[in-house]
């Protein structure tokens, strides 16, 4: 599927400004799609489409509520700013265009990376999950070195 027709599937699950933060919505309003990585894009659809068919909320700053750092992470955002600010490296897959944070409606962060590992033949491709927190992490970092097709890191 190339880029454009992802987009459009895309739209049908997702508003922009749930991916990415104010800054980078405020900059680039609609054309901020273009920061995504095409593998990210693809794993995000199925991710939503055919595995978690109740919704995944990401950010919601756009609704008046907290999460704002869940999807894009620019680098004037709290976390990449702080982290310069301290002298200190930050290459999170959230800076990327390659990772997210979310939950879904009704189920615990475990229950949700369950069923991912559960359906990860779904995806044409190598996928993690961060383990031991109370959300869902979910990237296309690839370091070569897992064979699964899931890694929790
Ligand atoms: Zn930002």
């Amino acid at each position: 599927m190339d880029r454009k027709t992802l987009i459009a599937e895309f739209k049908k699950y997702f508003d922009i400004r749930e991916l990415v933060c104010r800054d980078v919505y405020k900059a680039f309003g609609e054309k901020a799609w273009q920061f995504f990585d095409l593998q990210f894009l693809q794993m995000l659809l199925i991710t939503r489409r055919d595995i978690n068919t109740e919704g995944m909320i990401v950010n919601n700053w756009n609704v008046g509520k907290p999460y704002s750092q869940r999807g894009l992470r620019c680098n004037i955002c709290d976390i990449p700013e702080e982290k310069t600010k301290a002298g200190q490296i930050y290459m999170s897959a959230h800076c990327n265009g390659a990772a997210l944070d979310y939950d879904v409606p009704g189920l615990t962060a475990q229950q949700v990376r369950q069923r991912i590992l559960y359906n990860s033949d779904k995806f044409p491709f190598k996928i993690r999950l961060e383990g031991g927190v109370n959300w869902v992490h979910q990237d296309i970092y690839d370091d070569i070195n897992s064979t699964q097709k899931v890694t929790i890191f």
